[in-house]
């Protein structure tokens, strides 16, 4: 099925790849069709894709120390004719992988020294992120977690689902879990019954997040088996991944249809990837197409130092400039949050244009989108206190605060480094 307003948006949907060009439309639409057919050698991609010699021997050696796989699906959507089309860009891999720079890390947000268990990273107050697998269906070239996704050397921890549940249980501030990987619909309807039913017994669990870009990579895994599945877990989250436009195909948007149409809500992160949405129009065409299909944009990530992407790296300008050419401009729903991922294990900080420009106890100075400065006059009264909250904290807030939060709130004067964490 095609859906029209997508045939404008991309002009090189259903490329006849001479390989599958009389595959039946019902393999197309299995997934274990796909990955039974995924491309995942150099030989098999040169097959397809022919490779120049010279570009050959340039590639190999990423193929020797990197995993290397794309499905059927995701190739038809590559410009034979472009090697800079964003779908090569992001699967195929490059020689400039094998560059390390002294500023890129294996493990550039320090997640391995912040996991409280094997797979358990927490390093926020009350969630944490489960690192529940390490495959993937497609390898993203700038995949931050490379180590130990996509390196073949990479150690990773056999999945102790006891350990991780036992950590849960024990930690009652935790009241959102983010299961991630790797892909975590890598594993089949079992193992997710096991490792969501498991985790949404906790008590004080009150949320959880899958994150996936099969939607995106694999939109045929996203049956109706797995939604119905998924769905028993509510409230949970849906993570996804589209970082172009022409990612959003009709099949990308019957899967995003199915999950939310059975209440489960979604939202995309996207990487800012140099010279594949790093232009204002792409990410504004990106946004708007995942609002129609009902999938929220909720960040936009600096790409991480992690070794071997430089090539992918952007300057922050680039980013702080597609949140100022989409804010006002565009429906409010459709603006992400841009940020960067601290090197060392510092968490997200939210990077943004400027639109408060002054401040004092009487008004505050503002600029709007079209660069109208406006005033808005504080109120006089400012206490701020409810009639409910005393009751609320009472059932008991598990919050506990760091850094300057607590300095708002607490006796405390000043806060000194030994004491942030
Ligand atoms: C991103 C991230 C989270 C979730 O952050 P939110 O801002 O709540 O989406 C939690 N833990 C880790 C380690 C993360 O990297
Ligand atoms: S799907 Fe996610 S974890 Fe897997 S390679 Fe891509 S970015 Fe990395």
């Amino acid at each position: 099925m095609r859906l029209p307003y997508l045939d404008n948006s991309n002009p090189l949907y259903y490329q006849k790849w001479l390989p599958w060009r009389d595959v039946p439309r019902e393999q197309w639409d299995d997934w274990k069709w796909q990955l039974q057919h995924s491309v995942t050698s150099i030989e098999a991609l040169e097959e397809i894709l022919p490779l120049e010699p010279e570009a050959k021997n340039r590639i190999v050696h990423t193929f020797k120390k990197y995993k290397f796989a794309v499905a059927p699906y995701y190739i038809s959507l590559m410009d034979p004719d472009n090697p800079q089309c964003p779908f090569r860009l992001q699967s195929i891999p490059q020689e400039s992988e094998l560059e390390v720079s002294g500023e890129e890390f294996s493990d550039p947000l320090n997640e391995d020294d912040d996991m409280a268990v094997p797979n358990v990273v927490h390093r926020y107050p009350d969630r944490v992120l489960v690192t529940i697998n390490s495959s993937c269906s497609m390898y993203c070239r700038f995949c931050t977690r490379r180590r130990f996704v996509l390196d073949k050397g990479g150690h990773k921890d056999r999945n102790e689902l006891e350990v991780i549940c036992d950590y849960l249980e024990s930690h009652p501030e935790i009241r959102d879990v983010i299961i991630s990987g790797g892909d975590a619909l890598m594993m089949g309807e079992k193992r997710l019954l096991e490792i969501l039913g498991r985790i949404r017994a906790i008590p004080h669990v009150e949320i959880m997040r899958l994150a996936s870009k099969i939607p995106c990579v694999l939109p045929m895994r996203i049956t109706d088996a797995l939604v119905q599945t998924l769905k028993i877990f509510k409230p949970l989250y849906f993570m996804t991944h589209f970082n172009h436009p022409y990612e959003i195909t009709p099949e990308a948007k019957l899967a995003c249809e199915r999950i939310v149409d059975n209440g489960i809500p979604m939202m995309n992160q996207t990487v800012l990837l140099r010279g594949i949405n790093s232009e204002v129009v792409i990410m504004k065409k990106l946004m708007q197409e995942l609002l129609t299909i009902r999938v929220k944009p909720y960040y936009i990530y600096q790409c991480d130092l992690s070794e071997g992407i430089s090539h992918f790296r952007t300057p922050v300008e680039k980013g702080i400039e597609i949140i100022e050419s989409l804010r006002g401009h565009t429906s409010g729903l459709a603006v992400p949050e841009f940020v960067i991922d601290t090197p060392g294990g510092g968490g997200k900080v939210p990077i943004g244009p400027q639109y408060l420009l002054s401040q004092s106890d009487k008004k505050v100075v503002l600029r709007n989108y079209e660069g109208i400065i406006s005033s808005y006059p504080q109120p006089k009264e400012t206490d701020c206190t409810c009639s409910t909250a005393e009751a609320i904290r009472e059932k008991g807030d598990r919050r506990v605060e760091h850094g300057p939060a607590r300095l708002l709130h607490d006796e405390a004067l000043s806060m000194k480094p030994h004491e942030m964490s």
